[in-house]
Order: structure tokens, then C-alpha cells, then sequence
């Protein structure tokens, strides 16, 4: 069981129905979280939905205009930054600029008074983490950007804090060490046991490291789960197409099964899908499928459950995977990834052939709005 599914969980940050504004802006609205000790969590959104802003007001930074913030069971709402159990590193990082790399990084360690041999063998953990032993002797000045980025990311693990707070921690980094650097980060956050809640704007990233994360928009939260159920069962069109490609096919329902709906459309015959939540007949919905559930076929077949005929019209060849464009109707074009396990002249479909898409009715979800 994990600490999100278990009721008698106590969280170790608890936002409470937070809103701040600035003038007329809610950047955040009413927004209410649990997160639990040794998460990696993420609030993923696009620019300006308020994530940075909310990170602010569980550091201190902000004051909210209404609601709480209790850390370890402890309401910290009217507590100054320095007096909460968080250590924030920033997106401009605010590395000093008259210390070298390595002071930077002992700062803290000093600080806390930690004993030299101890603070020694710390700051070689953190700056071997971050590869950035060969820059030790150099002053912030002297690096690029994201090199300045790994050492404010080490100087604020130095510590182990209990909890970290990170906006946009690999932002600035090139695409090969921010893979890198993506898999350090949660070895190290595992072996540290630091619950860490960072602020991205890039899906992947937030998918690959965290436990659970929050999609905002526009101020509010409007999924909060695993990277599996996000993406699996996302809860509307907003996050379905948030992360990753999807088919939306738009109907009504017009059957129920058990805990599955026939979905008419204008694409052909009704579809077949899950669907526990117990949706009337004649409700609007959307079909979701994302494109790598799809089976393309070169053969139509009667007895298949969910089946769209179209014809290719481009395919795009990815080297793992080729994404293949169907027009299955008047201006309604779908998209599936197939695999390239065959060398791709294997691959029988081309261009401008007449095409089957097929899904069961558990590849997919059904959306009301
Ligand atoms: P980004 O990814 O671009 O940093 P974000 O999701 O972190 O964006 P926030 O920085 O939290 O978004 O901003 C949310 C909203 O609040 C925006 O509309 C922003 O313009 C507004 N805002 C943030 N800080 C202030 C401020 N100090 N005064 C006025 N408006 C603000």
C-alpha cells in the first residue's frame, strides 16, 4: 500500500485549501494537496498556471491570501522562510559569487557546524553527483548555465534535507544530462530519503522521476496521481492531451453493460468502452485512446470490437517507432505508433492505403467533458 492510498497516513506536507492573489490574478486557487514523506512529487503545468507560486508559499516566500500549510503536522502558515523545515533551490539559483564551486557547496555543511572529515567526504558525494568535480577551484562566474545549475542542485542536497523544494531543477541542462542527471536525482533522493516537490514544465521529466504529480492549470489542480494513472486515466481532455498523444473521438453514449458503455459516433460503428462511472444514457462524451493501444490493420474484421476504417495519409518514421496519420473521417485525421520491431521494408502498410484501427475497450477511457 502506498502512503497515498492508506486513509490512516499522516501526510508531511498538507496544503489546505490555498488561494493567493495578485490584484485580480488568482495564480492560485483553492487548492488542496497531501504529500507524503520520501515523495518525489511534481507540479507540472504550463507557464503561468501557478506552480511556481504555490512552491513559494509552502517556502515561505509568499504569504497565501487564504488556507494553510502544515509541514510534519505542524501549521507553518505564519512562519518566516528560515524558521520551516524546507530548503528551496531556485531557478536562478543563488550560487555566491566571490566562493568557488566547492565552498558553495559546503556552505550549508559549515553552517550547521558538521565536522570537517564529514563535510569533506560530503561535498566529493555531491559534487561526484553532479559531475562537477574538475569545476571544484572555479567561481560561479566561471561556469555556463548549467553548470551553475548542478551546483546549486548540490549544494542544496548537501544537507540531506528533509525536504526540498526545486523549481525547474534541470532547466537548464542539455538533453543527455538532464536524462542523466534525471535518474541520479531520484537514486539519490531514494538513498537520502528527502521528500522532494519540484516545479516542471516538461511532462517527461515529471513522468520519469516523480511518484505522483499534479497537473495545474490556470491556478487550480486538475489531476493529481501517479504517472501511470495519469496518463492511463487521465480525467479529461486537458490532461490527456497534456501528456503524451491521444485520440479524442467525440459521441454519446447509447448502451450500458455493466461497467461498459456503447459510444456512438459519426466514425462507423459504436464503440465499446470501460467505463465505471455510471453515465446515463444520451450523455456527451469522448473517446480516448492514445496511439500506441491502436492496432493497425491491412484487413477489415467483422468481429472486431472497436474498428475505425481510414487511409493513411503520412507516415512519420522515428526509428523506434513510426507514427502512422489515418483520415477516418471528413477533417478528422488519428494517430497511432507502431513499433518498429520488423526492419521498417517489412512493414506492409504504406501510404495511401486503406487502413483498420482496432482497440479493446479497455485501451482507453471515456471523458465527459
Ligand atoms: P512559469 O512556468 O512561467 O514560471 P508558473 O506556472 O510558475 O509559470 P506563476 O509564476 O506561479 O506561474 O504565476 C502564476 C500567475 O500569477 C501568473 O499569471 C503570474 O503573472 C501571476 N503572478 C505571479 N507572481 C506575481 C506577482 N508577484 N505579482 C503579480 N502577479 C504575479
Amino acid at each position: 500500500l502506498e502512503p497515498w492510498q492508506d486513509p490512516k497516513a499522516q501526510p508531511y506536507v498538507r496544503i489546505e485549501r490555498v488561494t493567493k492573489q495578485f490584484g485580480d490574478v488568482y495564480a492560485v486557487d483553492d487548492v488542496s494537496l497531501s504529500i507524503f514523506q520520501g515523495e518525489f512529487f511534481s507540479l507540472l503545468g504550463s507557464s503561468g498556471c501557478g506552480k511556481t507560486t504555490l512552491l513559494r508559499i509552502l517556502a515561505g516566500l509568499e504569504y497565501p491570501s487564504s488556507g494553510r500549510i502544515f509541514i510534519d503536522g505542524v501549521d507553518v502558515t505564519d512562519l518566516p522562510p528560515y524558521s520551516r523545515p524546507v530548503n528551496m533551490m531556485f531557478q536562478s539559483y543563488a550560487l555566491f559569487p566571490h566562493m568557488t564551486v566547492e565552498q558553495n557547496v559546503e556552505f550549508g555543511l559549515k553552517q550547521e557546524r558538521m565536522p570537517r572529515r564529514e563535510r569533506a567526504e560530503r561535498v566529493a558525494e555531491m559534487l561526484d553527483l553532479l559531475r562537477i568535480g574538475e569545476l571544484r577551484r572555479r567561481r560561479p562566474e566561471q561556469l555556463s548555465g548549467g553548470q551553475r545549475q548542478r551546483v546549486a542542485l548540490a549544494r542544496s542536497l548537501a544537507k540531506h534535507p528533509k525536504l526540498l523544494l526545486l523549481d525547474e531543477p534541470l532547466g537548464a541542462l542539455d538533453k543527455r544530462l538532464r536524462e542523466h542527471t534525471q535518474f541520479e536525482l531520484v537514486n539519490l533522493q531514494e538513498r537520502i530519503g528527502t521528500t522532494f516537490i519540484t516545479v516542471t514544465h516538461d511532462q517527461e521529466e515529471a513522468m520519469t522521476m516523480s511518484t505522483r504529480l499534479a497537473v495545474m492549470e490556470a491556478g487550480q489542480i486538475i489531476q493529481v496521481d501517479t504517472p501511470t494513472g495519469i496518463y492511463e486515466y487521465p480525467n479529461c481532455r486537458f490532461v490527456a492531451r497534456f501528456i503524451g498523444s491521444v485520440n479524442l473521438f467525440e459521441g454519446k453514449v447509447v448502451q450500458r453493460d455493466g461497467d461498459e458503455v456503447l459510444v456512438e459516433t459519426p466514425l462507423g460503428r459504436p464503440m465499446r468502452m470501460r467505463c465505471p462511472q455510471p453515465l446515463a444514457l444520451g450523455t456527451q462524451v469522448t473517446v480516448a485512446v492514445r496511439p500506441e493501444k491502436v492496432r493497425l490493420c491491412a484487413a477489415f474484421r467483422e468481429e472486431a470490437v472497436n474498428q475505425i476504417r481510414g487511409v493513411v495519409e503520412d507516415i512519420a518514421y522515428l526509428g523506434d517507432v513510426s507514427i502512422y496519420h489515418v483520415r477516418v473521417g471528413p477533417g478528422q485525421i488519428a494517430e497511432m505508433t507502431l513499433a518498429n520491431i520488423q526492419p521498417r521494408t517489412e512493414q506492409a502498410l504504406t501510404w495511401g492505403q486503406e487502413v483498420a484501427m482496432e482497440w479493446s475497450p479497455t485501451s482507453g477511457v471515456v471523458l465527459t467533458d
